[in-house]
């Protein structure tokens, strides 16, 4: 198979439009066919910059390798449309000369007025019923348009099943602009057949373009590819499409937060798509086997960033700790940058088993690193008050004062102070905690205190 990622550069990508690129990249590598990156960058107003630089660098930083395309080449290039302009007026003239293409001769004023009549007989507005009898000559000045003959059409969706669109879906369509860029719906058509696409992707708002694309097809005498129509991406909600608006954000920024490539490729396979089981976690080289379109579902596939944080956090637990450390390289507090590796590893490895994503290491390992500040106020609660507050904290300073701070003296001396203070180990070790932590959620006591350290635990405590 052949298939094709064709993003025009007009905005960061988002994980809606990653999930279409992964499964022509899935069917690609399962068919040893090629995956094609092509970017379409015909409208000109609506491109960014480093619209191009995002798509490549989103694509490689999940591993979506692509076999031809820009920076890489192949037989088919250059694979940027903007530079193809040449070949899509070479088909154009071509039907042109076969009576098929003419140039737009109407102002816009010109169609605004047809368009309100065709409003006040209540019938639709239709570019074919204003072809002029005789054309100007094009002169590239001019928009041009194809000459499409309305009709039923039936086709085969690798997705949606068969699909059927009455004659009112074709009209004369633009096929190059008065500037003299091709539109999309024109240029894919050539370079999908000059780059013998298999099979194309696409979102589900083309649906309803697919009549015209092969309506096309059949006038230049092409096959078309098979159409596999992905379903909608929806945000969480389920029931608006997720979009930059909603609930979309650029898959870079997940870079930024520390999720890994892995996460977010399993997460996105299974937006739309399973294998029949209630399997969760694939790897690449398994959603590579086992990936097929008649799997893929016809509704919409809900987009849950929650998921996706749990997807994240199951790779990073599959980490060994030398990977993780690697990965965390720029996520530490920037107090912890006076800290040696071997300090930072063990933070580290305190909470290999709870870390969602990497970014939440300056909140959670904060207090490794700096003193916090700690009011005896925030010690007490409803079964400890101030009074019983200070007399833990102080037995803790004599008792831990003798201990060699490993976790297993410092839980046996915690657990026999419990006794003799009469009290109970979540009374105590809560205050010892907040204490020394300023927090609540830190991860266990005793393993906490060994990594913080003696003195450091002791001095904060008298600090109190
Ligand atoms: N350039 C189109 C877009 O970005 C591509 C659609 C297609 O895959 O054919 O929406």
């Amino acid at each position: 198979m052949r298939t094709r990622f064709a993003p025009s550069p007009t905005g960061a990508l988002h994980s809606g439009v990653v999930r279409t690129a992964l499964f022509s990249w899935l069917l690609a590598q399962q068919s040893n066919g090629q995956f094609i990156l092509r970017i379409e960058d015909t409208d000109q107003k609506r491109e960014v910059e480093g619209g191009v630089g995002n798509i490549k660098e989103t694509l490689r930083w999940l591993g979506l390798e692509w076999q031809e395309g820009p920076d890489v080449g192949g037989p088919y290039a250059p694979y940027l449309q903007s530079q193809r302009l040449e070949k899509y007026k070479q088909v154009a003239e071509e039907l042109i000369a076969k009576g098929l293409a003419y140039a737009d001769p109407y102002t816009p004023e010109e169609l605004q007025a047809f368009r309100e009549k065709a409003q006040v007989e209540k019938r639709p507005f239709l570019y074919r019923d204003h072809r002029p009898e005789s054309p100007p000559k094009w002169d590239g000045s001019q928009a041009l348009r194809v000459k499409l003959e309305p009709k039923d059409w039936s086709w085969d969706d690798a997705i949606m099943g068969k699909v059927s669109m009455g004659p009112e879906m074709i009209d004369d369509f633009i096929i190059i602009k008065a500037d003299g860029f091709p539109t999309y719906n024109f240029a894919h058509i050539v370079d999908d057949h000059e780059m013998k696409i298999t099979h194309i992707l696409r979102s589900q708002e083309f649906l309803s373009s697919i009549p015209k694309f092969l309506a096309t097809h059949e006038i230049l005498n092409w096959d078309s590819p098979v159409n596999a129509t992905a379903p909608q991406v929806m945000d969480e909600t389920g029931r608006r499409k997720l979009s930059k608006r909603h609930g979309a954000k650029p898959v870079l920024e997940y870079r930024e937060m520390g999720f890994l490539p892995d996460a977010i490729v399993n997460f996105l396979a299974l937006i739309g798509w399973n294998d029949g089981t209630d399997q969760e976690i694939y790897s690449r080289q398994e959603l590579i086997e086992k990936f097929s379109l008649d799997r893929v579902q016809k509704s919409g596939g809900i987009f849950d960033e929650r998921r996706l944080v749990w997807f994240n956090g199951h790779y990073i637990r599959k980490l060994s700790l030398d990977e993780l450390y690697r990965l965390s390289e720029k996520f530490w507090p920037e107090s912890a940058k006076a800290y040696d590796d071997n300090y930072r590893r063990a933070v580290l490895e305190l909470f290999h088993e709870r870390l969602k994503f990497l970014s939440e290491l300056p909140e959670l390992t904060g207090y490794f690193f700096s003193d916090p500040k700690i009011d005896i106020e925030k010690l007490t609660d409803s079964q400890t008050d101030e009074t019983a507050a200070r007399k833990f904290v102080e037995a803790t300073i004599a008792e831990l004062g003798e201990s060699d701070f490993s976790e297993a003296d410092l839980e046996q001396r915690m657990r026999g102070l419990v006794d003799r203070l009469a009290t109970k180990p979540g009374a105590l070790f809560k205050v010892i905690r907040m204490g020394v932590t300023g927090s609540t959620v830190a991860p266990g006591l005793f393993e906490t205190l060994h990594v913080i350290g003696k003195e450091r635990t002791l001095d904060r405590l008298k600090a109190l």
